[in-house]
C-alpha cells in the first residue's frame, strides 16, 4: 500500500496537520532509513499518510551503544542539572500542547476534545519526576558501628540502558510514564514506540534535545516486533519496561529470562466498576459512561469495562448509562464535540465485531450501539459506544479485554457477590467502587485483587500515585516513588569499624 494519491479522497477530510518526518533518533543523528518501512494509516480516514522507517537489529545495536556511552555522561551529571532539564522538558511539552494534541489525533484518532488534557497530564508526569531528580532516595543506613559491629548502608544505583517498548493507545502519556522516571534516576533509554503511532515521539525527541538533555540519553527507534525483540534481548540493555498486551509480554519475559533481566510489564485489564444501590447514581452513571467510552474511545488499559450493578437499582441505572453513552457523538476526532473517535485499525474493528457477535449468541442484550458505523464514516474505523447487558459471567465478554468501546454489564446481589464477580478474571489492573457507605468501601477496597482501586470517581493516572497490575495485568509500577524505584538496583554496603 502506498501513500494516498490525489484521487483517493476520504469521506472525512481532516484539516491540514503538518506531520513530522518519522526518523530514527540515535545519539546526535536522525535518519529516515532502517531495515524496512511501514505505511501509517490515519484511523479517522483509513488513508495512508506517512512512511515509517522500521529499525532493524543493526539500528537497535547502534542505539543501545549510543545510550550506553551516554550513560557515563548522564550518571555523572549533577542531580540539579538533571532536574532542571526534566523540568524544562515538562514546560516545553506544555508549551507544545496544541501540536501534541494534533499529533495524537494523527497518530491514533484521539478526539481533540480530550487530547489537550492528556498532554497536560503527560507534562505533570514529567514535572513530577523532574522534581525527584535532585531528591533521589539513594539509600538508607542499615547498621551503625558498635562493639563488634559495622557501619552499613544501601546504595541505589541506576541500571544503565533501559529498553522502553510502548503501545499505540497513548504514545505521549506512555513516554511520560516511563522515560522521566528512568532519566531522573540516572539511566539512559532507547524507546521503541508502536509503528502504529510514530508521530508524538518525534516531537518529544525534539523537545528532549531542546531541554538540554545530552545526545544519546534518549534514543527513539520506530519499528515493529523485530526491533522490539532485538532491543529487549540486547546484552547492554539492563532493564526493560513494557506497555502492551499479554502475548507480547510473554515473549519479552522469555527473552529477558535468558539473562535474568528485570522487566516491568504494564498489560491489559478488564476492570470492574462496582455500583452499589446507595451510590450517587447520577455521578456514577456519568462516570461509567465517560470512562468506558470517552477516554480514548474505550482503548485504554485501566478503563472500567465491566459494569457491575446491584440488583435493586440495576435496570434504572443501566438505562441511565446507556442513554448517556448513546448521546455521545461519534465522528471526526477533529470536531470539538466528538466524544468518540475511530478505533485504531481494521483489526480492532474485526475483534470488536466478533466479541459483540459472540455476546449476542450467548444471550446478552445490546442496549445501544453494536454495529460499525457507515455512511460518511465508512472509510475510517468507527464503532459506536456499545452497552451490553445481561452478559453471562463466564462468557468471553465478561472475562476478556475488548480494547474498544464496549461495556459489559452484569448484576450482583450483595457485597460478597460483587467482590467475587469483580475478582473473577485473570486480570488485576484497576477497580472502581461507588457507594456512600465508607465501611463498605473500605472492605471492598481491601478485597479487590487489583493494582489500584478508585472510589467514588477519584481520578486515575496521576503521577504521584503508583500504577501497575497483578496477574495478567503485569508486574511492577509506574508513578509515585514506586515508579522511580523501578529504575534503581540496590547495593548493600558495610564497613568494618574495628
Ligand atoms: P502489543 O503487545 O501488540 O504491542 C506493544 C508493543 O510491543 C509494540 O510497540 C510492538 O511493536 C511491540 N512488540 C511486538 N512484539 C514484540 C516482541 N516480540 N518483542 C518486543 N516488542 C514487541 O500490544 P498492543 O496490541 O499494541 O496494545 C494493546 C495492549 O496494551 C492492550 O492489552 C492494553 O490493555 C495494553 N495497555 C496497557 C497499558 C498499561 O499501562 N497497563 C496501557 C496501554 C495499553
Amino acid at each position: 500500500m502506498g501513500i494516498a494519491t490525489e484521487e483517493q479522497r476520504p469521506a472525512i477530510v481532516l484539516p491540514e496537520v503538518t506531520l513530522p518526518e518519522v526518523t530514527l533518533r540515535i545519539g546526535s543523528t536522525t535518519r529516515s532509513t532502517g531495515a524496512g518501512t511501514y505505511h501509517h494509516i490515519n484511523p479517522a480516514t483509513g488513508v495512508p499518510d506517512a512512511v515509517v522507517p522500521l529499525a532493524g537489529a543493526a539500528d537497535v545495536d547502534e542505539a543501545v551503544q549510543s545510550a550506553h556511552e551516554a550513560f557515563a555522561v548522564w550518571k555523572a551529571t549533577p542531580a540539579g542539572t538533571r532536574a532542571r532539564a526534566l523540568l524544562t522538558l515538562a514546560r516545553l511539552v506544555e508549551e507544545h500542547t496544541a501540536e501534541f494534541a494534533a499529533l495524537a489525533t494523527a497518530d491514533n484518532g484521539t478526539p481533540q476534545a480530550t487530547a489537550a488534557a492528556m498532554v497536560g497530564a503527560a507534562a505533570e508526569w514529567i514535572r513530577y519526576y523532574g522534581g525527584w531528580a535532585d531528591k533521589l532516595p539513594l539509600g538508607r543506613v542499615t547498621s551503625v558501628a558498635g562493639a563488634g559491629g559495622s557501619f552499613g548502608h544501601t546504595l541505589r544505583q541506576p541500571y544503565g540502558v533501559i529498553g522502553v517498548v510502548i503501545t499505540w493507545n497513548a504514545p505521549l502519556m506512555s513516554l511520560a510514564m516511563k522515560v522521566p522516571a528512568a532519566l531522573a534516576a540516572g539511566n539512559t533509554v532507547v524507546v521503541k514506540p508502536s509503528e502504529l503511532t510514530p508521530f508524538s515521539a518525534m516531537l518529544f525527541a525534539d523537545l528532549v534535545r531542546e531541554a538540554g538533555i545530552p545526545d544519546g540519553v534518549f534514543n527513539v527507534l520506530t519499528g515493529g516486533a523485530e526491533a522490539g525483540a532485538a532491543l529487549v534481548s540486547h546484552p547492554l540493555v539492563k532493564k526493560v519496561t513494557f506497555t502492551g498486551g499479554p502475548d507480547t509480554a510473554r515473549k519479552i519475559t522469555a527473552a529477558c529470562a535468558q539473562t535474568f533481566k528485570p522487566v516491568v510489564l504494564e498489560l491489559g485489564g478488564k476492570s470492574a466498576n462496582l455500583v452499589f444501590a446507595d451510590a450517587d447514581l447520577d455521578a456514577a452513571a456519568l462516570h461509567a459512561a465517560f470512562m468506558a467510552f470517552g477516554i480514548m474511545t474505550g482503548q485504554a488499559c485501566a478503563l472500567p469495562t465491566r459494569l457491575l450493578v446491584q440488583d435493586s437499582i440495576h435496570d434504572e441505572f443501566v438505562a441511565k448509562v446507556a442513554a448517556i453513552a448513546g448521546s455521545f457523538k461519534v465522528g471526526s476526532p477533529l470536531e470539538l464535540d466528538t466524544i468518540c473517535g475511530p478505533v485504531i485499525n481494521q483489526g480492532a474493528i474485526d475483534r470488536i465485531e466478533a466479541m459483540v457477535a459472540q455476546a449476542r449468541n450467548d444471550g446478552a442484550r445490546i442496549l445501544t450501539g453494536g454495529t460499525r458505523l457507515g455512511g460518511e464514516l465508512a472509510d475510517g474505523y468507527y464503532y459506536p459506544p456499545t452497552v451490553v447487558a445481561d452478559v453471562d459471567r463466564d462468557s468471553e465478554l465478561a472475562r476478556q479485554e475488548v480494547f474498544g468501546p464496549v461495556l459489559a454489564v452484569m448484576r450482583f446481589s450483595d457485597e460478597a457477590d460483587a467482590v467475587a464477580l469483580a475478582n473473577s478474571t485473570d486480570y488485576g489492573l484497576s477497580g472502581y467502587v461507588w457507594t456512600s457507605d465508607a465501611k463498605c468501601a473500605m472492605r471492598v477496597v481491601e478485597q479487590l485483587e487489583t493494582g489500584e482501586v478508585v472510589v467514588n470517581g477519584a481520578p486515575n493516572a496521576v503521577a504521584e500515585r503508583p500504577f501497575g497490575g497483578i496477574g495478567h495485568s503485569g508486574t511492577g509500577n509506574e508513578g509515585g516513588l514506586e515508579g522511580l524505584e523501578e529504575f534503581f538496583w540496590t547495593k548493600s554496603v558495610a564497613y568494618g569499624t574495628n
